[in-house]
């Protein structure tokens, strides 16, 4: 029996991140643990008179959604693109 090549690269995962900006407190947890480097703070304040994460790096997100796992305000989420056939 004939093995299985494994020189295949896997698919890449791409997601994408949505960011509540007016719930969030500007705690930085979603910059600091994204693995892919997606989020910084935005120059601008929310309403609240924090500043909030804008995905600087969006093509980077492979929606892994450990942004909205990390937030305590419920700010930020992600979806997983669908893979198109
Ligand atoms: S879903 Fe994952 S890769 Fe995308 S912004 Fe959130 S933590 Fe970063
Ligand atoms: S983890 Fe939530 S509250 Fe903290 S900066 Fe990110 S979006 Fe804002």
């Amino acid at each position: 029996m004939e093995k299985e090549s494994t020189t295949k690269t896997p698919p890449k995962i791409k997601g994408e991140v949505f960011i509540k900006k007016e719930r969030c407190k500007g705690c930085g947890f979603c910059i600091q643990f994204c693995p892919s480097k997606v989020l910084a703070f935005s120059k601008e304040f929310n309403e609240k008179g924090y500043h909030f994460p804008e995905a600087v790096n969006p093509d980077a997100c492979i929606g892994c959604n450990l942004c909205g796992l990390y937030c305590p305000d419920f700010a930020i989420f992600s979806v997983r693109e669908k893979k198109s056939k």
